[in-house]
C-alpha cells in the first residue's frame, strides 16, 4: 500500500446544496496492556505514531515501514479530554447549529471503542468518554424554553435492532421517507433529556439492558454495534433568513394575502456508533455458530466496508440497502451530515494483521465525501396556531 493523500474531489452526489464536508478520520492508539507489556517485551510496537507530522508509520519488518496520513493522531498519552475535542467535538457544534453529525469508532476488539465512546467516567471524571462530553455540551447551549434533546439508544445484533432502553422492544424497523430519503426508527423509544444525571442513567440503564441481551442471545457486546441517537431540536428566533408568504381565509374575505415570517426549527441528530470488532470472526463457529450465523454477525460491517469503498472511488452504486447498519448510517457517510470517525488500534505486533486492515479501512473513509446541509424547515404548526387556520391548508398552500 502506498500513502494516501488527505484530500479527495468534490463529489457532487445525491444533495444538490450544502458544502462539501469530507469525513474526518482520527487514529487513537491504546496503551499496551499489562498483558502486552510482559509477553511482548521483547518486540517493538507495530506502529509509530508522529502527530505533529499527522503521520502513522505502520512496521513491515525491522527496516522498512508504510506511512499513512491521518487528519489527527492520538497517541497512547492522550487524554480523554483531547480525543473528545479532536474527534467530536466540532461534530457536537454542528450538531446544536442545526446539521447532522455521526461520531464512530471502528477496530478490533479490545482496542479501546468502547473505552473512547462509551465511559460514563464516575469514578473518575477525566475519563468521561465521547457520549457523555457531547451531551454536557449540547446541555449547556440549549435553551429549555425552546429547544429540546431527546435520546434512543440502540443495538443492532444479526440484522435486527434492539431498543436498549426497552428490552421487550427487540425487533425495530427503519423508515425511510421516500422523498427525502431520511431514515428513522418509529419504534425506537425516545427519552427526553433534561439533565446530565438522567442522560448517564439512561446510560447506564442501556449497557445492562445490552449485556442482559447478549446473555441470552449467548454472544458477546463485541459482535454487536451499539447505537446513540441524540435528536436536538431548536426553534430560532429573531434570525429569519428566509420569507413566505401565506394566504390566509377567513369568513368574508376571499383571500387575504399576508407576508408572513415564519418560525424556522432545526431539527439535526447526532449518531454515536460504537462498531462491532472489526476482525474477522472465526468461522469454524467457535461459538457453537452455523457459517451462516458466523457470516450474518458481521454482514453489517462488511456492508459497510463496501458503501465506503464505493463511495471513496465515486462510483455509481453504492449498496446502502445491503444491510441495516448502511441504511441507517446512509446521512452520515455520503450524505448530508459532518462525520467523524475515530479508528482505534493496539500496539502489539501479534496484531499486525488487523491493525493494518484497520487503518486501511480509515483511510478509504478519508476519501467520502459528503454534502453537509442545514436540517430546517418552517414551524408550520405554531405558524397555524397564530393564524388560526387549519396546519394541512397552511401546509399545502406553502409546498405547491
Ligand atoms: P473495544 O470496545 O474496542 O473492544 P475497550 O474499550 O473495551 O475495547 O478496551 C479494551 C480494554 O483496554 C479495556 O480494559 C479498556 O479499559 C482498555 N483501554 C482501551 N483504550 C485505552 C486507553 N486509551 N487508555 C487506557 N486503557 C485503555
Ligand atoms: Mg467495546
Amino acid at each position: 500500500p502506498s500513502p494516501t493523500s488527505t484530500t479527495s474531489s468534490a463529489a457532487h452526489r445525491r444533495s444538490s446544496s450544502g458544502v462539501p464536508g469530507r469525513v474526518r478520520v482520527a487514529v487513537r492508539l491504546r496503551p499496551r496492556n499489562a498483558e502486552e507489556l510482559v509477553e511482548d517485551a521483547d518486540f517493538a510496537d507495530c506502529v509509530e505514531l508522529q502527530p505533529e507530522l499527522k503521520r502513522l508509520k505502520l512496521r513491515k519488518n525491522n527496516w522498512d515501514s508504510d506511512t499513512y496520513e491521518f487528519d489527527e493522531l492520538l497517541t497512547e498519552f492522550a487524554s480523554q479530554k483531547r480525543v473528545y475535542e479532536v474527534v467530536a467535538k466540532p461534530v457536537v457544534e454542528s450538531v446544536l447549529e442545526g446539521y447532522n453529525g455521526t461520531v464512530m469508532a471502528y477496530g478490533q476488539t479490545g482496542t479501546g471503542k468502547t473505552y473512547t465512546l462509551g465511559r460514563l467516567g464516575e469514578e473518575d471524571t477525566a475519563a468521561r468518554g465521547i457520549m457523555v462530553r457531547s451531551m454536557e455540551d449540547i446541555l449547556v447551549d440549549i435553551s429549555p424554553e425552546t429547544d429540546s434533546v431527546s435520546v434512543s439508544y440502540l443495538q443492532l445484533y444479526m440484522e435486527t435492532i434492539q431498543d436498549l432502553l426497552d428490552p421487550a422492544n427487540d425487533n425495530i424497523s427503519i423508515v425511510e421517507d421516500p422523498k427525502t430519503g431520511d431514515v428513522s426508527l418509529p419504534g425506537a423509544t425516545l427519552v427526553e433529556v433534561g439533565d446530565q444525571h438522567s442522560f448517564v442513567e439512561l446510560l447506564r440503564l442501556g449497557e445492562a439492558h445490552r449485556f442482559a441481551a447478549n446473555t441470552k442471545l449467548n454472544t458477546e457486546s463485541s459482535r454487536s454495534h451499539a447505537i446513540l441517537m441524540v435528536h436536538v431540536r431548536r426553534s430560532v428566533k429573531g434570525r429569519h433568513e428566509r420569507e413566505a408568504t401565506f394566504p390566509r381565509e377567513n369568513g368574508n374575505t376571499s383571500h387575504l394575502t399576508k407576508t408572513l415570517k415564519p418560525p424556522i426549527i432545526r431539527k439535526s441528530k447526532l449518531v454515536v456508533v460504537d462498531l462491532a470488532g472489526s476482525e474477522r470472526i472465526d468461522k469454524s463457529g467457535s461459538e457453537g455458530r452455523t457459517l451462516e450465523e458466523a457470516k450474518s454477525i458481521n454482514l453489517s460491517l462488511s456492508a459497510l466496508g463496501k458503501c465506503i469503498n464505493a463511495l471513496a472511488e465515486n462510483s455509481a452504486h453504492v449498496p446502502v440497502r445491503d444491510s441495516k447498519l448502511t441504511r441507517l448510517l446512509r446521512d452520515s457517510f455520503g450524505g448530508t451530515a459532518r462525520t467523524s470517525l475515530v479508528v482505534t488500534i493496539g500496539p502489539s505486533p501479534r496484531h499486525r494483521g488487523e491493525t493494518a486492515s484497520t487503518i486501511m479501512f480509515g483511510q478509504r473513509a478519508m476519501k467520502v465525501e459528503n454534502m453537509v446541509k442545514l436540517k430546517e424547515e418552517f414551524d408550520y404548526k405554531s405558524l397555524a396556531r397564530r393564524l388560526d387556520i387549519q396546519l394541512d391548508k397552511l401546509i399545502a398552500e406553502h409546498e405547491r
